[in-house]
């Protein structure tokens, strides 16, 4: 316990947040420019495992939106956070903690893994009951074909798309997310699969493919999903620092 605190304590005096951040914004203008972009990707600081003094420290910064993979640590970490912190949920979320999530997290801004029209139900039900406005939701699709990865199958995503469009009222279908391969070489495929996955629902849906987003890249492949059309990158260890299995809850 109290090597795990050290651990800890040392992680957040080594690493400079502020600093990683204002890294991280420079490099990806340098990719807009190389591509003749003006609107930068938002970024998401991804938390999961770190003490929420790190966090704090990027909110300091002026940083907005923060994403987390578990239920627990989100709900743990959220009303230690000021108000206006952007809440994004980005890991596998079991049915039967969408309750928790959206009961603890009153600013979850964005759900970016609804990969099923079962979880797609249960959050319109759950967003509902309680009485808030639509959430934003991305589909997470399994880009890669990696079983050990969630998402649909790029098959299936205009289907599930369609689902929460035109029967989850309470949901605001508002674009598509996955997780590359770690294999380098075959990422363009995967953040192309993304893209066309894109186009063809904002064909079939009738929506303007600039209304949705493509929440793709983390710390080691961002600057290539920039480069190929990422609105939304999601990035944790080079904001926050390697993760080691001991800061895990
Ligand atoms: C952990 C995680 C990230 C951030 O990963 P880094 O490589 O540390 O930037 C992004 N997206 C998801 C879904 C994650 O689980």
């Amino acid at each position: 316990m109290i090597a795990k605190a050290a651990a800890q304590m040392s992680t957040a005096a080594e690493q400079n947040v502020g600093a990683a951040l204002k890294g991280i914004s420079q490099s990806i203008q340098k990719v807009l420019k190389q591509i003749n972009r003006s609107e930068p990707p938002r970024v998401v600081a991804i938390g999961k495992w770190k003490p929420v003094e790190l966090l704090q420290e990027a909110y300091e910064a002026g940083h907005r939106h923060f994403g987390e993979n578990y239920v627990q640590e989100i709900s743990a970490k959220a009303p230690q956070m000021p108000e206006d912190t952007q809440w994004h949920f980005v890991g596998h979320l079991q049915s039967n903690k969408v309750k928790n999530l959206i009961e603890d997290v009153p600013n979850l801004t964005v759900l970016e893994t609804v990969d099923s029209e079962k979880l797609a139900n249960k959050l319109d039900t759950a967003i509902e009951t309680q009485g808030r406005q639509p959430l934003k939701v991305f589909v997470q699709v399994n880009t890669s074909g990696e079983e050990t990865k969630f998402g649909v199958e790029p098959e299936k995503a205009l289907e599930l798309a369609r689902h929460i469009h035109e029967q989850c009222k309470h949901l605001r279908f508002a674009g598509l997310m996955t997780i590359g391969m770690p294999d380098y070489t075959s990422k363009p495929e995967n953040f192309e699969c993304l893209s066309r996955c894109r186009s063809e629902i904002s064909d079939a849906l009738g929506l303007d493919p600039a209304s949705l987003e493509l929440s793709m890249g983390m710390s080691g492949d961002y600057e290539q999903a920039v480069s190929m059309g990422s609105t939304n990158v999601r990035i944790g260890s080079t904001i926050f620092g390697a993760r080691d299995y001991e800061n895990k809850r």
